[in-house]
């Protein structure tokens, strides 16, 4: 049951700042902000902030919105059209670099790059990383993609109820810990990188964005 917006919105942007999972949208010369209907998990925190209550439940929604129902979703559907995920070059160089930076600390750490979905794109792990930063690396990867945003804006919620049923319900592949970057395309989420192995995970969440800066650099 998404959220959906209306011309209410003033575009002033608050309900992007507390929506859990990022999936609050506008461009350059839209109207409005939008919510991604296939992506919303329905936590109305989005409603709560909204200081010109232009956001309803799509099942509360007043008659006279009910076509917003459906400028949400078109918003989405006509962004993401154009969108692919992350080619295996890309994600490739993004690990080298995040190699790069875990190398010049002095710490030897495993990074991933997942699509969309949190399947694996590209893994590789440095010669001293531990054997288990591979799968925490692809755990806190899967994490950003499902979340759609950083795992360090997470670790503080690792104790809160609905994050332990999001893990029991994604079987134990949640890690909220610093370390992994979603990689974002105009609207569209198209994967996330995650890196682990190094002594704190501030140094892991640098080595991430090591990596992202050449996925930024490539579509900047
Ligand atoms: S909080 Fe309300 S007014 Fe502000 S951007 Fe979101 S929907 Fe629009
Ligand atoms: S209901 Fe929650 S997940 Fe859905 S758009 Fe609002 S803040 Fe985001």
């Amino acid at each position: 049951m998404p959220y959906v917006i209306t011309d209410l919105c003033t575009n002033d942007g608050a309900c992007v700042e507390v929506c859990p999972v990022a999936c609050i949208h506008t461009k350059p010369g839209a109207p409005q902000f939008y919510v991604d209907p296939e992506v919303c998990i329905d936590c109305e925190q989005c409603e709560i902030v909204c200081p010109v209550d232009a956001i309803f439940k799509d099942i509360d929604i007043p008659a006279k919105y009910t076509d917003f129902i459906e400028v949400n979703a078109a918003f989405f559907r006509q962004n993401k059209a154009a969108i692919g995920s992350v080619p295996f070059d890309t994600a490739w160089a993004m690990i080298q670099s995040s190699h790069e930076y875990a190398q010049m600390v002095g710490a030897a750490v495993t990074a991933v790059v997942v699509d969309e979905a949190g399947a694996p794109i590209a893994v590789g792990k440095m010669d001293k990383a531990d054997p288990v930063s591979a799968e925490l690396a692809f755990n806190k990867a899967y994490t950003a993609a499902a979340f759609h945003v950083a795992t360090a804006t997470l670790a503080a919620q690792a104790r809160q109820p609905i994050m332990r049923s999001l893990s029991i319900a994604h079987r134990g592949k949640i890690l909220p810990m610093a370390g992994a970057l979603p990689i974002i395309n105009g609207v569209t989420i198209v994967g996330a990188i995650g890196i682990h192995g190094a002594a704190r995970p501030e140094q892991d969440a640098l080595s991430a964005r090591a990596g992202m800066s050449v996925w930024e650099n490539a579509h900047h």
